[in-house]
């Protein structure tokens, strides 16, 4: 990462945020690293921001809104999110430090519920996830209990 921060003017220079296509100015970089490799994010420091608050919860409710098998079963391919990616989508690499404004920050994903019910959430979507690839099953109905079972 010091490398990184020792040319990070040149690092940044005449690059876009690829979400909000801000310029990438040295007040709103993102380092990101990732499989222990520290670069530079795609994404300005304000869209990361926003995607830690929303990506997980959007997946959730991605997952209850889900209005055919065939969108159900391609939210189910992915893992539970529970860090932000390199893409910014649930199919992306796992960040597993983010660094901005001068300080390290945590990717983990902003949820409605305690960091401890996460894990118990992401233990259920597997076996859901299992469930429902493998059989003929109700899907319908195992998502909404699901649902139903975590307030989501
Ligand atoms: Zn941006």
């Amino acid at each position: 990462m010091d490398i990184l921060l020792n040319n990070i003017d040149a690092t940044i220079s005449g690059k876009n945020c690829q979400i909000c296509y801000e310029d990438v100015t040295i007040d709103n970089y993102v380092l990101w690293c990732i499989s222990d490799t520290w670069k530079l994010s795609e994404f300005c420091c304000d869209c990361v921001t926003q995607m830690i608050e929303t990506m997980g919860k959007k997946y959730l409710q991605d997952i209850k809104n889900a209005d055919c098998e065939k969108s159900l079963f391609r939210l189910l391919e992915a893992d539970f999110p529970i860090y932000i990616t390199d893409t910014g989508n649930i199919f992306g690499n796992k960040v597993d430090s983010l660094y901005f404004n001068n300080k390290v920050h945590s990717p983990l994903l902003t949820y409605d519920f305690p960091s401890s019910e996460l894990l118990i959430i992401q233990h259920e979507l597997d076996l859901l996830r299992k469930k429902i690839l493998s059989s003929e099953v109700d899907y319908l109905s195992l998502i909404k209990d699901f649902i139903n079972k975590f307030n989501i």
